[in-house]
């Protein structure tokens, strides 16, 4: 059985991480979306539990698994028996990066190779940043996030921006 593994934020689940995890699912046999708690984007909106949420709203595929990891990756992946992680690439400023974690991680676990899949063209410009910054201003997102899920964020955002003004006052 092929198990690979898709890390990342999710802080939130945006179409194009729902692209991603489609396109891995057809081509492994089992995936674990896994909400990685240890990057330098620490202190998410979300707690990764309410990211996983998000994400079981948003997308049920048979094989198609959720986590949440605090520690490495590639140790992660030795756990679970996976040997390949599963990487979105959106542009050129993507792929410094991430072929760099994926020779890091390769170091860290000799058995762990690094597939990527282009984003699809609708979703280049897509990022969980960019749909929370859009959210705080009340926008249309339909395009950007998951039907299911657009309250929640937008509840989210109102929320934060409510604290924020009274911590200002
Ligand atoms: P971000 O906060 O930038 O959306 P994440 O850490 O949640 O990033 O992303 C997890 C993985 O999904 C990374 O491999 C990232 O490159 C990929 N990814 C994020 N957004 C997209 C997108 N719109 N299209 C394709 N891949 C994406």
């Amino acid at each position: 059985m092929k198990t690979a593994i898709y890390p990342g934020s999710f802080d939130p689940v945006t179409l194009g991480h729902i692209n991603i995890i489609k396109r891995a699912a057809a081509a492994f046999d089992r995936v674990i979306v896994c909400v990685m708690v240890n990057s330098k984007k620490d202190g998410g909106i979300f707690t990764p539990d309410e990211r996983i949420a998000l994400m079981r709203k948003s997308i049920q595929v048979e094989n198609v698994e959720f986590d949440i990891n605090y520690g490495l990756v590639a140790d992660y992946a030795k756990r679970k028996g996976a040997r390949v992680l599963v990487k979105g690439l959106r542009a050129v400023s993507d792929y410094e990066q991430e072929v760099q974690m994926a020779m890091v991680n390769s170091k860290l676990n000799p058995d762990l190779d690094t597939v990527f899949f282009p984003s699809s063209e609708k979703y280049t410009y897509l990022s969980s940043s960019v749909a929370k910054e859009l959210a705080r201003y009340d926008a249309d997102l339909e395009e950007f996030l998951p039907r299911e899920i657009l309250e929640d964020v937008k509840k989210k955002m109102k929320k934060r921006s409510d604290e924020c003004d009274d911590c200002q006052h």
